[in-house]
């Protein structure tokens, strides 16, 4: 997804950390207000992970989930349904990406309703903005643009609907839903729309959805990856909405990126229907569950309760708020106040003909990345996921950087 250009024209070569700051081979520093893709809660040089991760190293390097289990995993297995969002969600699917944690949902799903005798539920329901992998079932349910023609991804079975940023657009996609239900094996949602820019869907659509699914039971998959453990200010962010999804697909901040992870929370309605019929889901991964991952998520589990890391990202996700919005006169209308929650917050930038153009963004990320601050581009401007870890100074040095940035913003 990098453009060639710009890898030929100023690779940076990241060679260290250290909280939410990166440094480079030539020793320049950045705060990286994207967690290097939204990933690293617990900050570049968390040691409690890294002993965590060495303690495994010596004992057992690697297990597989075929036909056998490890400790790390099961352990790991209790713990995330004991901080599930909704209850019921008691049992485990790992994975190695938010991708490949997508896919399995979905096969979770369609063969679901094919086992409780459904056959003709093999639609899924999805948002038009949204990102969910670039794997290809993911990629199918993505909404927004990613060569889905070029690649051949099959999308007959995908409805998508507009996103529903107002009671009146969620109203609209309550009812194409509703129109599909006899269809619809499951629906997937982005709690909030994180590749999009950071999109808040309207209440309404969640509290529509919940009372659709439950009535048709229709799976309600809550792709979590990029809003898990923390990242919005609780721990899950369904919580905030009041969703009750039947499947939670988790990926990001899970072990602070440290290594390839992902799981999926499954309702015990979902596996019994497995169970009863002893049927396996024919899916999986080689390195699924991998211990090493698993014992560093365990680890960054307990640093997310010990060093209370929830609670300060709704407190510093605030602060940030506040900062860039005082910095916003600045961009003289170019620039509209930060949306999100907690640590995702999107800045959506006013171009002439409504959103900004991909080069003029870039030109934004490009010079925010030469005050020393990273930054994440999308479509609609850029977005601000630092670690949890973020200090106020941190915060000081991005707000600096906006105000620059906004000073010279001319995207008329
Ligand atoms: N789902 C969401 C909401 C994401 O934001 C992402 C990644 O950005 C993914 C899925 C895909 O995760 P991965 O890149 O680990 O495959």
């Amino acid at each position: 997804m990098t453009p060639m250009a710009s890898y030929l024209k100023a690779p940076v070569t990241i060679t260290g950390g250290s909280g939410a700051r990166l440094f480079d081979e030539e020793g320049t520093e950045y705060l990286s207000a994207n967690a290097a893709l939204w990933n690293v809660h617990c900050g570049f040089d968390e040691p409690r992970i890294g002993d965590a991760i060495r303690e495994q190293l010596d004992s057992l390097p690697y297990g597989t989930l075929f036909r056998f289990a490890h400790e790390p995993a099961l352990q790991l297995a209790r713990r995330l349904v004991e901080l599930a969002p909704a209850s019921g969600l008691t049992r485990v699917f790992y994975g190695t990406s938010g991708a490949s944690g997508v896919d399995a949902a979905l096969k979770l799903a369609r063969r679901y309703q094919r086992l409780v005798g459904r056959p003709g539920r093999a639609s899924v329901g999805a948002l038009a903005d949204s990102y969910h992998g670039t794997l290809y079932g993911a990629l199918s349910v993505t909404g927004e643009d990613l060569g889905q023609d070029e690649y051949a991804v099959d999308r007959s079975t995908v409805v998508h609907v507009p996103t529903p940023l107002d009671a009146e657009t969620a109203a609209a996609a309550l009812e194409r839903l509703r129109e599909r239900a006899d269809g619809l094996a499951a629906v997937i949602v982005e709690p909030i729309l994180g590749s999009a820019g950071v999109l808040v869907p309207h209440q309404d659509f969640f509290t529509g959805l919940g009372e659709l699914c439950r009535s048709r039971d229709i799976l309600l998959i809550a792709d979590e990856v990029a809003t898990g453990f923390g990242r919005t200010g609780t721990m899950f962010c369904s919580e905030q909405f009041g969703l009750e999804p039947d499947l939670v697909v988790l990926s990001k901040g899970i072990n602070s990126g440290y290594l390839p992870l992902s799981a999926v929370l499954v309702h015990e309605r979902v596996w019994s229907a497995f169970q009863e019929r002893e049927a396996s889901l024919l899916t999986g991964e080689t390195q699924a569950g991998n211990p090493l991952a698993c014992a560093a998520a365990l680890a960054t589990l307990e640093v997310i309760e010990d060093d209370k890391l929830v609670a300060r990202a709704a407190r510093l996700g605030a602060e940030l708020s506040a900062a860039i919005t005082d910095a916003l006169p600045r961009a003289r209308g170019q620039a509209r106040e930060p949306v999100g929650r907690g640590l995702m917050l999107g800045v959506h930038l006013q171009g002439s003909g409504g959103l900004p153009g991909m080069d003029e963004v870039n030109a934004v990320v490009e010079r925010f990345r030469s005050l020393g601050v990273i930054v994440h581009p999308s479509e609609r401007g850029f977005g601000l996921l630092p670690p949890l870890v973020v200090t106020e100074d941190d915060i000081g040095t991005i707000a600096e950087a906006a105000a620059r940035v906004f000073d010279e913003l001319d995207l008329r």
